[in-house]
């Protein structure tokens, strides 16, 4: 059974294989048949097929949650 692994443009990526410069982090650019992502450290960007890539993807940090680091939330009282 395959797994299907949703992606959205601006998710950071991270692969098991690490790009040559050393980063294993990548921002998705594009979706489709093919996916456009760039490297974080380089700023290089790759074209790779869904399939082998999702082969590749070790996790996925959605854009969601990293816009989310500037808005902290304040910490609730207990509930007693
Ligand atoms: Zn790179």
């Amino acid at each position: 059974m395959t797994r299907i692994i949703p992606l959205a443009v601006n998710d950071i990526i991270r692969m098991k294989k690490a790009h040559p410069c050393g980063s294993s982090d990548f921002r998705v650019l594009r979706i489709g048949s093919d996916i456009r992502i760039v490297c974080q450290k380089c700023g290089r960007d790759i074209t790779v097929p869904r399939e082998k890539l999702e082969k590749n993807i070790k996790s996925v940090q959605s854009a969601a949650t990293a816009a989310g680091e500037n808005h902290r939330e304040p910490k609730g009282e207990p509930n007693g």
